[in-house]
């Protein structure tokens, strides 16, 4: 799977080079392509943003370095699909992740300031598949972070990326159910025990005890999960 993004702040994706994706993409398994959009300005001041037009406060980013940042990226691409992060966007969830894990290619455009002038979705419909995805109802500073916990949730998805491919089934949200609460050695820690049930061996039981608990926990902290 190739990831690309386009950004003012290419060194917020160095953190990409450790753990479990830097793994994935030293063995091939995902490529990265971080592209700084001060390279498309042709000022001396490499400007990206200009003033509003209609008045208002902040500034806007420029579509003329959108364009030609998008141009060098999409020119040969295959079936991209362009994720604009975006509070204005459908909600990112595990289920979107899924979803946007089948793609081979997702390009990801990061906005600052009060955003990107909107012709450059516009334009950018016009020659491939665009998703606008919002991280959740708050607003952030800039795309950059909302694409990190994009591709952190896509990345791992991918085949081969999660060395045991089980732990991903049991997972929080995969089932519309919260994770069970984990445990592991010493059985007793500052005086806390683990729930004996998991020390008995009944495999039968565990699981079972396990079910309660994730039903228990999404009727207490996610109600909207169970009602779905
Ligand atoms: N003026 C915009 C609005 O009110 O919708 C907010 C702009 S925000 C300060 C700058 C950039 O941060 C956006 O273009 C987007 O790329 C990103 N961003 C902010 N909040 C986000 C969120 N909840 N989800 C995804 N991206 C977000």
């Amino acid at each position: 799977m190739r990831f690309d993004i386009v950004t003012i702040f290419p060194e917020f994706f160095d953190v990409l080079d450790i753990s479990l994706l830097g793994r994935a993409r030293k063995s091939g398994l995902i490529e990265l392509g971080v592209h700084d959009l001060r390279d498309y300005t042709h000022d001396r001041h490499r400007t990206v943003d200009d003033t509003p037009y209609g008045g208002g406060a902040g500034m806007v980013m420029k579509p003329e370095p959108w364009g030609e940042a998008l141009d060098s990226v999409l020119d040969d691409a295959d079936d991209p699909l362009v994720i604009f992060p975006s509070p204005a966007g459908d909600v990112f969830t595990q289920q979107m992740a899924r979803e946007l894990s089948e793609n081979a290619h997702l390009v990801f455009g990061c906005g600052r300031y009060e955003g990107i002038d909107h012709r450059v979705f516009d334009h950018t419909a016009s020659r491939a598949r665009v998703k606008l995805v919002s991280l959740g109802d708050y607003v952030l500073n800039g795309g950059e972070v909302a694409v990190m916990a994009m591709i952190e949730a896509i990345g791992r998805l991918v085949p081969g990326v999660i060395g045991n491919p089980a732990s991903l089934v049991e997972e929080s949200h995969e089932a519309g159910l919260l994770e069970y609460p984990s445990y592991t050695k010493p059985a007793v820690w500052r005086g806390i025990d683990v729930p004996p049930i998991l020390l008995s061996g009944n495999h039968g039981a565990i699981e079972r005890w396990r079910h309660e608990q994730q039903v228990e926990r999404t009727r207490r902290v996610r109600p909207d999960l169970l009602d779905e």
